[in-house]
């Protein structure tokens, strides 16, 4: 199939060769190799016109109809267009479109439901939450006081025993839940049962499960949460940014409060089209065979990779995404994630539960099959990418083994062309 040209994506970009060649290069990286990155995910065509539209030219602020500038009408008919979207899509009656990024979402709901110094209950980064879940080096890490909860060292899972009695000692009034690199399903109703005897709220950020979350192929926060956080750019596949969502009324000032003028100032109008964009294919019947598909892959691939001796985290996964513990290979996650670079497989370094070693050269990879399903891949695609892993893991400095899997990721990714 004849891939259309790179200058039909970016019409314009010939007025500057120079950042035309990077971005160029660019698009011919994603069509050339396979996406592992769990924060990734590859947009249809609508969604790249909503975000590279006339829109960025327009500066709106505050609420859709309620704005501060005039000229609004589209502005508004857009926003509206993109909450109505996402209540439908997660049956819940509350959503804010706007937050630039998932962090901001999260500082968002942060400064609208907290005061300054009351305490958090999150997980810990090196256990798979997220950083704008009050790490230190965050301002959520210095306006908040902060609790982190980790896994169990056996199950390699949340332990809701050690997390209520983290939670009677610190006395949070939020507990967040949700992480980066977490596999697994999580209990709401028994972190909402903790919540409710602290008096504190439940945050669940689900930017790597919304898409599961949206088709009822993962446990669904709403009923238990009090708000629920997301990326628009990961799972739900669509434009960069975020989204806060909730039920309660009583919410509704503050939440938005907290993220306009809280922690941003004017709309990205033209991201918020690319969320109603991506919101409406969401809405699809096909988003849900897209999402069991996501499921069957991951599945296929942890699978795949166990039969050849690599320890998959908590032996296993409940979404798109999986952690690999290198330990038995003795190679390091930089090395591994380098030389898989290498070879056209795009992952990242991730530590593990406890891990043993520093986060720049940690024991894991993190892996997702969010990106390689969206490009059609099946279950036989990703047994190998499965076997190319393993083949470059058994050692990565092996150049031919290198160049030889580079080669066959090339052919596999131009039988499944992207744009
Ligand atoms: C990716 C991610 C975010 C942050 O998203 P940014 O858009 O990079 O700010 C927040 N929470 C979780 C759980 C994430 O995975």
């Amino acid at each position: 199939m004849p891939l259309p040209s790179p200058a039909y994506f970016t019409p314009g970009l010939d007025a500057d060769p120079e950042l035309a060649a990077a971005i160029n290069g660019e698009l011919a990286r994603q069509r050339d190799g396979i996406e592992l990155i769990a924060s990734e995910n590859i947009v249809s065509a609508l969604v790249l016109a909503a975000q590279g539209s006339v829109l960025t030219n327009k500066t709106v602020e505050g609420a859709a109809y309620a704005r501060y500038y005039g000229g609004a009408e589209y502005a508004d008919a857009i926003e509206a267009l993109a909450i109505a979207r996402a209540t439908k899509l997660f049956g819940c009656r509350f959503a804010n479109v706007q937050p630039h990024s998932g962090s901001n979402a999260n500082a968002g709901a942060f400064l609208g439901l907290l005061n300054l110094g009351d305490a958090i209950l999150s997980m810990n980064v090196a256990a798979g939450g997220h950083i704008s879940h009050g790490h230190p080096a965050t301002l959520t890490g210095r306006d908040y006081k902060i609790t982190h909860y980790g896994v169990n060292r056996v199950s390699e899972r949340i332990d809701l025993d050690e997390l209520r009695d983290l939670a009677r000692a610190a006395r949070p009034k939020m507990i967040v839940a949700g992480g980066s690199a977490y596999p697994r399903a999580i209990d709401f109703a028994g972190l909402r049962a903790i919540a409710d005897e602290m008096d504190a709220f439940l945050l669940v950020d689900m930017a790597h499960f919304a898409g599961l979350v949206a088709t009822g192929l993962y446990p669904n926060p709403f009923p238990h949460a009090h708000v629920v956080t997301t990326t628009t750019y990961k799972s739900l596949r669509g434009a960069r940014g975020g989204m806060v969502l909730w039920n309660d009324e009583r919410l509704s000032k503050r939440i938005d409060a907290g993220v306009f003028p809280g922690v941003q100032g004017s709309v990205m109008l033209h991201a918020v089209a690319g969320k109603a964009a991506c919101l409406g294919e969401a809405l699809k019947p096909d988003f849900h065979a897209y999402n069991e598909a996501v499921l069957d892959n991951a599945r296929a691939l942890a699978a795949t990779l166990a039969d050849k001796g690599l320890r998959i985290v908590t032996g296993g996964t409940d979404m798109g995404l999986m952690l690999v513990d290198l330990a038995s290979t003795g190679v390091t996650g930089d090395v591994a994630a380098g030389a898989l670079e290498k070879a056209g497989l795009a992952v990242n370094k991730n530590m593990i539960p406890f891990d043993p070693r520093p986060p720049e050269a940690p024991s894991g990879l993190r892996l997702s099959s969010n990106a390689g399903t969206t490009r059609g891949f099946g279950v036989s695609e990703f047994e190998k990418i499965g076997d190319w892993i393993a083949r470059i893991l058994r050692d990565p400095s092996d150049l031919r083994a290198i160049a030889e899997t580079r080669q066959e990721v090339l052919a596999l990714c131009r039988a499944f062309p992207i744009y």
